[in-house]
């Protein structure tokens, strides 16, 4: 794939980039390397004052970083400068716990003295998506440079332009140059990269396909990998929910970033008593959604990333009729070669359909009848996804017994999924490995040691 910008809004090629050679990548990785010798040995505070300032760095430039999400992938710049102060929030959570993450460990044994020591282990790969451009990358950068590693970002060749603003900030707030650098190359360079012995450990967050590639190169290899990858998230509604603020929240949670999120709500699985309410109540909040130009401060969702997305919705949507699913919400593209995607409602789906099995990745709500809450349970773990689910009852007891038995990195009751600073997030099944974010998130890519002194 070519690495330019091209706004799917107006359809223009923005700006476009020449690939780095093996060359100049395999020069950068060589000053990478040589730069964590020194970086590993500097203090934590040293490490958080420029965290600190990084982040100081992307709220002042939260409205450039905006504008270059809604010309590169379509972001609306209200969502674009919410998604940066997060980022900010990040760098400056783990600029004030990294050193407490990452302290020596004491374990009682027989010996005089045991402990964990948590070490940085050197160069790490971060392969990542277009659709949260600044948020994928900080939430593996932040913690990655606090624990004294040093990160290679190669970014989705659709974003050139954040990921050398990204890499920008890190230098600006006083890193090292060489500890975090943004390489402009396409996947196919990526296998070689990884069999490279200076590259310690990789992370992805993508699709399926490109995260079995990469784990398959990593583990001939033999080193780390962390895999956040797809998801079709349940958002189960027993019938004692508030409704109103279910199908509201729903609505929502299906439009994040004009339905292309991970965590975004799905298959919306809804107890029979309750279905048609719910259906009407979403339709109705679906619609109230302004579509427009990312620019605008008024669009609430613009273009997918590229109308060759919209045209794979499209296609899954269109099989998935065919296979028995009913529109209950038209919506869509206008016509093929188009990004705008506006939302629309499947019911009636049933295993075999596409609706049933896949990712879809735009707002396409997906609605599955439940005889009963055991019979919603049984639906959401009917998948080869487990990213993030979430339970709605007026039984908040009941609420946490149920978010138990879903087959899912995460479940929140009575509202929709979100990531935060202060807790892991990652998958089970399909949807990856590892967790990203909080303490545990820092101690993915750091040699945990044991110390024994007899
Ligand atoms: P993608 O095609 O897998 O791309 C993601 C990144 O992987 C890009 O940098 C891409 O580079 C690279 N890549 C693609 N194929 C590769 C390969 N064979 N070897 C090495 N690198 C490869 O994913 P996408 O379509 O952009 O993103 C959507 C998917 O990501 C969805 O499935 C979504 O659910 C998932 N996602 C997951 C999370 C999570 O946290 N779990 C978050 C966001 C998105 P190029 O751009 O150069 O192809």
């Amino acid at each position: 794939m070519a690495i330019e910008s091209f706004n799917p809004y107006t359809g223009r090629v923005e700006r476009r980039f020449r690939a780095f050679s093996w060359s100049k990548t395999e020069r950068i990785l060589a000053q990478a390397h040589r730069a964590f010798g020194e970086w590993r040995t500097t203090s934590f505070a040293h490490r958080a004052g420029l965290m600190r300032r990084a982040a100081a760095l992307l709220r002042e430039r939260q409205d450039e970083l905006a504008r270059l999400m809604a010309l590169e992938m379509g972001k609306p710049v209200v969502d674009g400068r919410a998604e940066v102060q997060k980022c900010a929030l990040t760098c400056d959570y783990y600029a004030e716990h990294a050193e407490h993450f990452l302290a020596d460990e004491e374990i009682k044994t027989e010996a005089q003295r045991s402990f964990i020591a948590h070490e940085p282990i050197g160069v790490v790969l971060a392969v990542m998506p277009w659709n949260f451009p600044f948020w994928q990358v900080v939430r593996f950068a932040a913690p990655a440079l606090m624990a004294g590693n040093v990160g290679l970002l190669k970014h989705a060749s659709n974003v050139p332009q954040c990921a050398l603003a990204l890499e920008q900030i890190f230098h600006d707030a006083g890193f090292p140059p060489a500890a975090f650098r943004a390489l402009l190359i396409g996947s196919d360079v990526v296998g070689k990269l990884i069999e490279d012995n200076r590259v310690k450990a990789v992370t992805l967050t993508g699709s399926e396909p490109a995260g079995a590639q990469v784990a398959a190169t990593a583990g001939r290899e033999i080193k780390k990998t962390v895999l956040e990858l797809g998801g079709s998230d349940a958002f189960i509604v027993l019938a004692d929910a508030d409704l109103e603020l279910a199908a509201k929240t729903a609505a929502q949670a299906r439009m994040i970033n004009a339905g292309q999120s991970c965590i975004a709500a799905k298959r919306f699985i809804i107890e029979k008593p309750v279905l048609k309410e719910f259906v009407a109540k979403m339709k109705t909040h679906l619609l109230n959604f302004r579509p427009g130009d990312p620019l605008d401060e008024a669009t609430q969702y613009g273009p997918l990333a590229r109308p060759d997305l919209a045209d794979e919705l499209t296609q899954q949507v269109e099989d998935s009729v065919k296979q028995g699913a009913k529109v209950e919400l038209f919506g869509g593209q206008s016509k093929p070669g188009t990004a705008l995607f506006r939302p629309v409602i499947l019911t009636n789906v049933k295993p075999g359909q596409r609706a049933y099995e896949e990712e879809f990745f735009g707002p396409v709500a997906i609605v599955l009848e439940a005889k009963d809450a055991d019979d919603a349970i049984r639906l959401a773990n009917d998948s080869r996804f487990g990213l993030g689910g979430s339970v709605w009852t007026c039984d908040v007891r009941r609420g946490e017994e149920l978010a138990r038995r879903v087959e899912a990195g995460a479940v929140f009751v009575n509202s929709m999924v979100k990531s935060s600073p202060e807790m892991p997030f990652g998958g089970v099944k399909k949807s990856g490995y590892g967790r990203e974010l909080s303490h545990l998130g820092i101690r993915e890519f750091v040699n945990q040691k044991s110390i024994w002194v007899a």
